[in-house]
């Protein structure tokens, strides 16, 4: 049995908001380059989506990378990371294939076990003992069931909430006694009733809004598509309600030739995040992953792990 935790919600998405402005307008103009050849550029363009990891002090073992740029202004910085050595020392810690720096909080990421808690229909109903949270939410057919079978590395646990009955339900899985990921009806299912899809929104939208433990809320993203209206929408609602988020883009691993007038993946990551700017007061966390290459999957552990052991914390 876990211990009880006294825990409370951090006041603004993922950390403080303000702090974390702060730190990004240090270095308003400058541009990461974690090429050593190349120079930076003018131009805060993200010419390729993947990032260096230096995590050989963890657990989990990340593949060595190429090359990336992307602005400092566009990075997640989470506080307490220590920008006063400099961008090399910066650069050195963004997670591969996303545009998050990481910070000393990333301990204890693996899962070990997780379990099957309960499915709820309202808020209140949720485990009351307090324990960090991760809503994953995505349209429906985004990859959310295979995503976290991928992170829990078992194909057959039910981490998954396409069992009958479970549909229309929070669901929560206990992982490693200490946090919960939960797993929450897809959205934007044409099928379903119109009345269905209605309730769906207004008890997740009462569980986005009221859920004190709720570190973060993952939103999912098909990145082998154009952004859809409906996942903008989501997201921007996430954003003007200061809903801590981050996003996953899935299926990266997917690749549309151009000439089909097909953009790839990470042209559609960039277009998504340009298209909801305006909602967000800085730029929200990312990462992009695919379940049939596991790519992102130790990122979006690590980032976890960072998240909760600050928060829990404050
Ligand atoms: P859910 O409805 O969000 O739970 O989506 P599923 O996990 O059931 O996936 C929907 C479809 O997308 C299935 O056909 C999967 O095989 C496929 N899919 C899921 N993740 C990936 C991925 O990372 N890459 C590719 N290429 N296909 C994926």
């Amino acid at each position: 049995m876990a211990p009880l935790l006294h825990l409370h919600r951090i006041s603004s998405p993922l950390f403080s908001k303000s702090k974390l402005h702060t730190t990004l307008n240090q270095f308003p103009q400058k541009i990461l380059n974690l090429s050593p050849t190349k120079k930076p550029t003018q131009t805060p363009q993200i010419s390729s989506i993947s990032t260096v990891s230096s995590t050989a002090h963890l657990d989990l073992a990340i593949p060595e990378e190429t090359h990336l740029e992307i602005p400092l202004e566009k990075l997640f910085v989470p506080p307490e990371v220590d920008i006063s050595d400099g961008f090399e020392a910066l650069s050195a810690r963004v997670l591969k294939g996303s545009n998050i720096v990481l910070s000393s909080y990333a301990r204890d990421a693996q899962i070990k076990e997780a379990e099957f808690v309960k499915s709820s229909t309202k808020t209140e109903d949720c485990p009351s003992d307090g324990l960090p949270e991760f809503a994953l939410v995505g349209r429906s057919n985004v990859g959310k069931s295979s995503l976290l079978n991928s992170m829990v590395r078992r194909k057959r646990l039910a981490l998954t909430s396409k069992k009958p009955g479970k549909t229309q339900c929070i669901n929560h899985f206990r992982i490693n006694d200490s946090w919960y990921l939960v797993d929450l009806p897809g959205y934007g299912y044409a099928a379903a009733p119109q009345e269905l899809r209605t309730d769906w929104a207004k008890f997740t939208k009462d569980y986005f809004l009221n859920r004190s433990s709720l570190v973060s809320v993952f939103l999912l993203i098909d990145a082998s598509i154009p952004a859809k209206k409906i996942d903008l929408e989501y997201a921007s609602w996430l954003g003007q309600n200061e809903i801590p988020m981050t996003l996953i883009f899935t299926k990266c691993d997917k690749r549309k030739k151009k000439k089909n007038g097909g953009k790839r993946p990470e042209e559609n990551v960039e277009d998504f995040q340009h298209l909801i700017r305006e909602h967000f007061q800085a730029v929200p966390p990312w990462i992009m992953t695919s379940s049939v290459t596991n790519q992102g999957r130790d990122q979006m552990l690590l980032h976890m792990a960072q998240l909760r052991n600050y928060w829990l914390k404050h």
